[in-house]
């Protein structure tokens, strides 16, 4: 591998393309359908709730929290070796939709259910900004 960031990366298409732009900028945002104002998260091209295929890009509170998480001591990407064990934590977003994602700033044993958490953001690449979350400070 080349130098720089050796982590597998999302990838994007067109349906997800305002979603990381977003990022790139340090902003959350979510897609809410324009019939029934279900947020729905990942980016889809029809609501989920009603099946509408009118929706819009908002901006989230970038709130949420934990709902469930596990720890991975198996690394199954050698660019992970020196971040095991580390936790994938799925966070429940005020909006509504849950997001698989990382915490940073908190201890494996400090994780728990419910715990309040805010967005914060890492540049990895030029064009790639990933969304975490840390326990929130207020
Ligand atoms: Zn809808």
């Amino acid at each position: 591998m080349s130098g720089g960031f050796e982590k597998p990366i999302p990838h994007i298409d067109d349906t997800s393309r305002p979603y990381w732009e977003a990022a790139r900028r340090h902003e959350l945002v979510l897609q809410k359908c324009q019939e029934c104002g279900h947020f729905r998260y990942p980016a889809g091209e029809n609501c989920p709730s009603c099946l509408s295929d009118r929706s819009e890009w908002v901006k989230a509170s970038g709130r949420g929290k934990v709902y469930t998480w596990t720890v991975f001591h198996k690394v199954y990407h050698p660019a992970f070796i020196n971040d095991a064990p580390y936790a994938v934590v799925a966070v429940e977003l005020d909006e509504g939709p849950r997001m698989l994602t990382n915490l940073v700033d908190c201890k494996l044993e400090d994780i728990k259910v419910d715990m309040p958490v805010e967005v914060t953001f890492e540049d990895v690449t030029g064009e790639i900004t990933l969304p975490k979350f840390r326990p929130s400070v207020k």
